[in-house]
Order: structure tokens, then sequence, then C-alpha cells
């Protein structure tokens, strides 16, 4: 903990304020992403961190504000990876390293799942632009245990989370129906979102308000279970305004569905250094032994049942964009999974199932505004919204695998990667 606060401190004294934020993104292609289109040769007006304008390239540029030459590339909103667990020290990576991975990605947004106590500061940090990150979003986790909630407990839980303004709690299990409803209604009256695994199956999530569910198991065992019921369920979770965050690629790795070649060529696996790769691949080879002891037909049995829940996700994801559910995008942090980079692999998850390139960009951009209820601010291109943004080399809306083509990312304005020459 001290090592990460003497980090935190140093990377204060380093930068220390926000640098330019105003600019002129010129003749750029526009992907807006709050409609399927393409706005071609547009002049992108930002001042102070916040887009002002967007007009036809050419209107008349002014003399003061600095020019970026955007010919040819695209403008889209920054990519919001939505189920993030941030480096703990139980890995050889650091975070400045993981911030300039996802930076490098068009990363302009981060929530994270079962937060640290120094979260909020690294927050208050990354908002003062004190260091250079993506936005980050907070959670404090529940106790897992029922005993450790006594009445004193909860409130005195409730109001860390009010002071240290994190950003919803995040649930993880454990907690009998007389405590979660006392915590439930408490957190109704103070506005504070719930979100996280699901509350024992995904009726539960529902009946309880949370923000949103987070794996494929607790909508794969319903559709599972009675799957001619799913249709109303999920009507229930637009209804109650729940977003699902189905983090499928960590599913697919410790599921099994990937070879170790596979494993060893995800994107980004060139980035990572030798390090961690022999961290992951030790990890990965003791997880595999733990279930070989229980049997080798087991280990099969779980990854036949991985195959299976994959399918049932492309009915369910399938159904989900009919019904207009708030689906979001994280690969989630697990052995393979580097950080940025493996948003593709799960983007590339998501074509699988048949969703479109403009779905899977929205699940990762828009719709994570919708979850935070601040699509108003962030989560596309126009004219008022915050200037979190990626200028691609290359369209992805015509070709899923052009969002590698990372030319800049942006967050409020302030160039904060810039691909070298
Ligand atoms: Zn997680």
């Amino acid at each position: 903990m001290l090592k990460l606060f003497s980090w935190l401190l140093a990377v204060c004294l380093v930068f220390g304020g926000r640098a330019q934020n105003s600019w002129v993104i010129a003749d750029v292609n526009v992907i807006p992403m709050d409609r399927d289109t393409v706005l071609k040769h547009r002049d992108v007006y930002i001042q102070k961190g916040i887009i002002i304008s967007m007009v036809k390239h050419g209107a008349g540029l002014p003399k003061t504000i600095p020019v970026i030459n955007a010919s040819g590339k695209y403008l889209m909103p920054g990519l919001v990876d939505m189920h993030v667990h941030l480096p703990d020290g139980s890995e050889p990576i650091g975070m400045r390293q993981v911030f300039d991975m996802y930076l490098q990605c068009g990363v302009t947004g981060l929530r994270s799942m079962r937060g640290e106590a120094f979260h909020p500061a690294l927050r208050d940090s990354i908002e003062a632009g004190y260091i250079k990150a993506p936005n980050l979003y907070i959670s404090s986790s529940l106790p897992f245990k029922d005993s450790l909630l006594s009445n004193e407990a909860i409130a005195a839980f409730i109001d860390t989370i009010k002071t240290r303004r994190y950003d919803f709690i995040k649930y993880l299990g454990g907690i009998g129906e007389e405590r979660m409803a006392k915590i439930v209604g408490l957190c109704r009256q103070e506005h504070i979102a719930i979100a996280g695994h699901a509350y024992k199956d995904l009726q539960g999530s529902i009946r309880y308000g949370f923000r949103s569910v987070e794996h494929i198991g607790p909508l794969a065992n319903a559709y599972k279970k009675d799957s001619l019921n799913i249709a109303s369920l999920l009507d229930s979770m637009v209804e109650r305004n729940i977003t699902f965050c189905p983090t499928a690629s960590w599913s697919m790795i410790v599921g099994f569905q990937y070879s170790e070649e596979q494993l060893h060529s995800r994107y980004g696996m060139n980035r990572i250094d030798t390090a961690l790769m022999h961290a992951w691949d030790r990890s990965f080879s003791d997880y595999k032994t733990r279930w070989q002891k229980s049997g080798e037909e087991r280990r099969k049995e779980y990854a036949a049942k991985t195959a299976l829940d994959m399918t049932r996700l492309a009915a369910i994801i399938k159904l989900m964009q009919q019904k207009g559910v708030n689906v979001v995008l994280s690969p989630d942090n697990a052995m393979y999974n580097v950080p940025g980079y493996a948003m593709y692999e799960e983007m590339k998850i998501y074509q699988s199932l048949g969703m479109s390139p403009y779905q899977v960009l929205r699940a990762a951009t828009h719709n994570a505004a919708v979850f935070f209820d601040q699509s108003k601010w962030w989560g596309s291109v126009s004219a008022g919204k915050n200037a979190d943004l990626v200028l691609l080399d290359k369209n992805p809306l015509g070709n899923l695998e052009n969002i590698k083509t990372v030319n800049t990312t942006l967050v409020h304005g302030q160039i904060l990667y810039r691909k070298k020459k």
C-alpha cells in the first residue's frame, strides 16, 4: 500500500495540472455512435475539453486554436472497459503500464470492480489532471459475509460510499435476504447504485434492481432453466434499466475454449514483458492442474458446458438487441487478457455472437454512458459532449479490426496518446 501511495505522489510531482485541451480536429470522418452513420469531412471544435461544435470542413478555421489535421481519419467516442480490476501488486504489471496500454487502445473510461481503499485518491488525482489515465469510475464491494454486516456496519459502509464518492457498490455474494433488503432500501434512499454478481440468480438481481449483472452465468442459467421465460426476464431488465456485462473473454479463457497457441497469440500479447507472460503461464497451468486433480473428465465437462453457454449467449444477445437491453463490453481481468488490447478480443466474440460492428462499438462506448446515466455528457460525438475521443486511421464500422488503428486518444480534450510516426 505504501508503495502505491509513493507512486501516486511521484506521478503528482511529475505532471501537475491539465495541459492543452482546446483543438480543431480538421477534415475528419465522424462516427457519432448515437446513430449508425459516418459524417464525412467535419471540423470538430474542442474547447477546454468539451466539443463545442461540429461543422462541414472548410467553413473557416479559427486561427487561435491549434489544428489537428485528420484528413481520411475517423473520430469516435473513446472506448470504455466496463469490468476492470486494476493492479493490486499480485502480478508483475504496474498501474502506469496498465493506464498506458488502455490509452494506446483508445480506452478513455474504466469501470473498476471491487475497488481498493486508495482508489478514491487515485480517481481524484486523475480528475485533477495529475495522472494521465482514462476516466476512472470506482466501486467498493460489500463484505462477502452476512455476519460482518451489523446495522452499524451497514450505516458506516454507506457513509463511506457517499463521502469518498464511490460511483456504485459492487455485490460479490454471500448476503442473506433480510440484510440485502435493508441495504437495497438504504441505497435507494441515498441514490446509490448496486452492480455486480447476480443476487443468487438473474431474478434476484432484477428483484433488487441491481444496475448491472456481470458475467454470462446468470443469463445462461436462466435460459437453461426456462428458455421460454427469458423474453419476459429481458423485458424486466429493460423496465428496470439493468445493464448486462457478459465478460465473455473471461469465460472463454477459464472455460478452456482456447488452445495454448491461441492464448499466446491474443491481441496485445506481444506488448507485455516476459515476467508477466511467465506469471500468466504459471497461473494458467496451476489452474488447469487444479481441475485435473478432480479428474480430466470433469475438466472436459466444464469446457463443454462453457461452449454450450456461449451458444445460449448468442440466443440471449440476439433477443437483447431486439428488446433494447443495455449491453456493455469488457473482457474482464484474466490471464492472457492484455489491458486495453483484450477489448478487441471481446469485440470479436460479440461479432461472432451475431452483433453488427455498430452494435459492438455502441456497447463499448454509448452504452457505458447509459449505465452511468451520463449519456447527456459523454458516449457520443456531438456538441456539448466531453471530448473523450479516439482518432483511428481506418473505419471500424466497415471492419471491426480497424479498431486496432488507434492514432490519437484524447481524454477531456487532452492528448494522452499519439501513435509514433
Ligand atoms: Zn471481475
